[in-house]
């Protein structure tokens, strides 16, 4: 395992919780984890640097970087980027994108293809500044395989699906799949780990998501799903049961299992909903995606409740992007849109802050996520690292990670480090990526062929 040394000026430490500091550090990587964090003042650099000079002799230094954690995107679909393009090819929109058009491709890919078209969703990713995905597709070991042939890490989760869906042919094969990807060692050394991804409350029947719960408390793999995502969904399980989706799931007795839950969503809650689900899990708000489906959740409602919740981008399908600092800017200015619509709330509304934020996307459930934790800059954490090039027009004279979150960064993240391994960004160049994107391209155009849509 390589060992080496980072020596920064400006490194952004997260401090205590909903906080981030920058100060000088000189940070030690051995394999895929650090080892060690010194740190100083970032007035004190230049008598630190001297002393970290001696003692580390082979130190990297960086002067005009500023260092932060990669950042985590808590909901993807990585693979589904070939609907970027699919979805706008359609001479008619169907009355349900999702069930009619989605499923109806989906139901065409095959194992490679998902590998393929996962590698490109994860240089998308890592070229946006994200290091650890939170991925939740079909055949978990194409998924896996595609993080791994690129070096991205995750936790994939394996779509479970068996009352409908493009995936509910197969779920049993995806549940061995997953239970034996669990067992095989190898995945943890590239930084993959593997969870349990039931799809949503109304297309997993009681008894899988019984089976998927006593699993997730044997194997202790967290459960991440879709919650409450659609009015469909909602109407299904009140017309079934005549409870809501929460109140379902309460009932099997997921929500009290004593397992890591992640909900991505959460669009149609009701306030009871949220109060049951304070300490339970984790909400996943993906601002973009929603705007563009249906509606984003009301965030006050989740903070007003005290509910955690993080940041997703969900899907290249619905977001048109991986970038995570889009999201936060949405998110930046919620409030302010509350003020346009609801005027007589005009300066009761507190804006979140920006410290509160780059959480989101980083440090929330950082010890939760299998393996090291990911989204901050401790001994024991992963070496996930994103560098800014604090020199380039985009940041300058930005040194606070929080004063900048808000910029155009990716044209100044230079490098990124992830699990150790240090990624140039300048993908387009290499061999790898290339042979990467002729496969993925050769396949594009063959689902394209098979599902009847028309390229030019
Ligand atoms: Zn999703």
């Amino acid at each position: 395992m390589s060992t080496f040394t980072l020596v920064a000026k400006y490194v952004s430490i997260p401090k205590q919780e909903h906080e981030f500091e920058t100060l000088s550090a000189c940070i030690q990587v051995n394999g895929p984890n650090i080892t060690k964090v010194e740190t100083c003042n970032t007035n004190d650099y230049t008598s630190y640097k001297k002393k970290w000079k001696e003692k580390y002799p082979k130190a990297t230094f960086y002067e005009h970087t500023l260092i932060t954690p990669a950042m985590v995107d808590n909901h993807t679909h990585l693979a589904m980027n070939i609907f970027r393009d699919l979805s706008h090819r359609l001479t008619k929109l169907p009355p349900n994108m999702i069930e009619d058009f989605f499923f109806h491709v989906e139901s065409k890919l095959n194992k490679d293809d998902i590998r393929a078209f996962t590698r490109m969703g994860a240089y998308e990713a890592i070229a946006h500044g994200t290091g650890y995905v939170w991925d939740h597709y079909y055949h978990p070991r194409a998924c896996a395989q595609g993080l791994a042939d690129t070096g991205l890490s995750g936790c994939i989760t394996g779509t479970l699906q068996d009352i409908y869906g493009p995936g509910s042919s197969f779920w049993q094969s995806t549940l061995e799949e997953t239970l034996a990807l669990h067992q095989e060692s190898t995945w943890s050394a590239s930084g993959v780990h593997f969870g349990l991804g039931p799809h949503a409350t109304d297309s997993v029947s009681q008894k899988l998501w019984q089976e998927v719960t006593s699993l997730a408390q044997q194997h202790k793999f967290p459960i991440h799903f879709h919650l409450a995502q659609s009015k469909q969904e909602v109407q299904r399980i009140f017309a079934q049961h005549q409870q809501t989706p929460v109140q379902w799931l309460q009932h099997l007795g997921v929500l009290t299992a004593g397992v890591h839950l992640r909900a991505a969503h959460g669009i149609y809650l009701t306030h009871t909903d949220l109060e049951n689900l304070r300490n339970k899990l984790s909400l996943i708000f993906c601002p973009s995606s929603a705007m563009s489906f249906a509606h984003p959740a009301n965030i006050n409602h989740w903070e007003h409740a005290g509910v955690n919740w993080c940041l997703g981008t969900d899907c290249a399908a619905s977001n048109d992007s991986l970038n995570l600092l889009k999201e936060l800017r949405i998110v930046y200015g919620w409030n302010s849109l509350q003020n346009t619509f609801n005027p007589q709330q005009e300066n009761q509304i507190q804006k979140i802050s920006r410290n509160a934020l780059l959480h989101k996307v980083t440090s929330t459930a950082s010890h939760q996520v299998p393996g090291a934790p990911v989204g901050i800059i401790e001994p024991g954490a992963r070496a996930n690292l994103a560098f800014w090039n604090i020199h380039h027009p985009s940041l300058w004279p930005g040194r606070e990670w929080k004063a900048i979150c808000l910029s155009d960064g990716n044209n100044a993240l230079t490098q990124m480090m992830i699990q150790g391994k240090v990624f140039t960004l300048n993908m387009h160049k290499q061999d790898t990526y290339h042979a990467h994107l002729e496969e993925a391209e050769k396949r594009f155009l063959q689902v394209a062929k098979s599902t009847h849509i028309a390229l030019t």
